[in-house]
């Protein structure tokens, strides 16, 4: 640190995001170089894999899941006995995470955690002031948002839902135990309502479940075995959303084998795709082929997929392709208004968890730190509302559109720049590219000091 207690770089947000960068840092830092991960829910797990059930499973396979960037083993190393495509435990995730973030501090002095939320922030002359909850200062040349998944946003919402006891806004924090008796409504239809299902199980909620979505869809099964097939990639017309489905569809009815080699294909180009569309395709695309898209990119494990069939079987899962246009609170539970495609009609249930999905909308988080780096003009809302607005370096940008070169943001929060941002592959190489960047910046920055 230098004398004024200035850090090289302070990152908020200790999930994988931030904790993929300390370890990328702590791999290729000179030993004068300074770090601080902020996060008061501790290093490493966030908000996927501290869950402690067993009935949480990964969505992609061992080979696939290293936290270390460029080495690609390093999961399996630790896990000693797994096999490439076992689709291990979340909270066994999380603690590799915990261990790998461990082994990252210890290895270089410079690079910390403090457990402590940042709730603002401000520019200063050569870098930013933070403030955290308990009122003390920290000064930084650098900053990374990795703030990661926010409690869905459940503004769409009759108050009468928002505000009961029976209501569960946050589904990875929620005790879902609780609703073990009764029926239940799930709002959202993929993979977090998937996650709230083998949840209820594993607690024997007896009740039904009612899944509320507008598109009534599903995500399918995964098949950890799955690998991208490039060839295919000649096949298709990517230049709109509408020519990409269209293309895409006749591609999987030709190919001879599994359907999700021909979904893999797209993943390491989904980011040119999404660049190459122009806002009022990308627009096209949340707004008309986005749910279509989801069920097939990111699908569930199969051990939770089975509960999920095994309950629909026995007729315990209700799913309504439908809209939630009013409720009324009961003594327990509600009475919720649908509109399944023109007729109304009334569920009784007795509660209710969103299951719609982190809320990237920043305009409407409940985050102190995301208002106060909003009103300092130092992040801007992505036009999509799908987090916040980065250059092709990870660096934000401001209402002109100018990157900062000192300010960066990665994770689920900068999908508006690439789409695909949100998975372990993603994030980690994300993380190694900022790391180098910001070394790049402190090496060049020594050599002028010196000079
Ligand atoms: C339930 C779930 C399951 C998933 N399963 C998979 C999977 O199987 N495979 C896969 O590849 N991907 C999966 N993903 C996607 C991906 O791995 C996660 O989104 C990823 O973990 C994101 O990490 P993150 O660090 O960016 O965000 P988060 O994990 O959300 O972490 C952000 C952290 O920032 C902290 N924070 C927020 N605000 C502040 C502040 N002001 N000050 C200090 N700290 C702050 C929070 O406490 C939190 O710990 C899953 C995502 C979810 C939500």
């Amino acid at each position: 640190m230098d004398p004024r207690g200035q850090l090289d770089v302070a990152v908020i947000g200790g999930g994988v995001s931030g904790t993929a960068l300390a370890i990328a840092l702590a791999a290729s830092a000179p030993p004068d170089f300074t770090a601080c991960v902020f996060d008061p829910s501790g290093l490493g797990p966030g908000t996927a894999y501290a869950p402690q059930s067993a009935s949480l499973l990964l969505n992609g396979p061992v080979r696939a899941m290293s936290a270390v960037p460029g080495d690609p083993s390093h999961l399996k190393r630790y896990l000693v006995d797994e096999p490439d495509d076992a689709l291990i435990c979340r909270a066994r995730y999380g603690a590799y995470m915990r261990a790998t973030a461990a082994g990252a501090l210890a290895a270089h002095r410079g690079i910390r955690h403090a457990p402590v939320e940042i709730a603002e922030i401000a520019r200063e002359r050569d870098g930013f002031v933070l403030v955290d909850a308990e009122a003390r200062v920290h000064r930084t040349r650098r900053v990374v948002f990795a703030m990661g998944n926010f409690a869905p946003d459940a503004s769409f919402l009759p108050e009468s839902i928002r505000a009961s006891a029976d209501f569960a806004n946050d589904p990875w924090r929620a005790d879902v135990g609780r609703f073990r008796s009764g029926d239940i409504a799930l709002i959202g239809s993929r993979l977090t309502a998937m996650d709230v299902i083998a949840l209820l199980d594993e607690h024997a909620a007896s009740g039904r479940i009612h899944l509320i979505s507008r598109h009534g869809r599903v995500p399918f099964v995964e098949d950890p075995r799955a690998r991208g097939d490039a060839t295919v990639l000649a096949r298709l017309d990517t230049s709109t959303p509408y020519t990409l489905l269209r293309s895409l569809r006749r591609t999987i009815d030709d190919y001879p084998g599994d359907w999700r080699a021909v979904v893999e294909a797209l993943r390491p180009v989904t980011p040119h795709i999404w660049a190459a569309w122009n806002p009022r395709e990308r627009r096209r695309f949340l707004r008309h082929c986005e749910s279509l898209w989801a069920i097939h990119r990111y699908r569930v494990p199969p051990a939770t997929y089975a509960v999920y069939a095994r309950l629909r079987a026995a007729g315990r899962i209700v799913v309504h392709r439908a809209r939630i246009v009013g409720a009324t609170a009961a003594t327990r539970g509600f009475a919720l208004e649908l509109d399944e495609r023109g007729a109304r009609g009334i569920l009784r249930v007795a509660g209710a968890v969103n299951c719609t999905g982190p809320n990237a909308d920043l305009t409407r988080v409940a985050s102190p730190l995301v208002r106060s780096a909003l009103a300092g003009g130092i992040i801007t809302a992505d036009p999509l509302r799908l987090g916040i607005a980065i250059s092709e370096t990870f660096n934000t940008l401001d209402a002109n559109g100018r990157p900062d070169a000192r300010a960066f943001a990665m994770g689920p929060l900068v999908r508006g720049r690439w789409y695909e941002t949100t998975a372990i592959p993603e994030i980690t190489r994300h993380a190694a590219a900022i790391a180098r960047d910001i070394l790049r910046e402190h090496r060049a920055a020594l050599t002028v000091e010196a000079s």
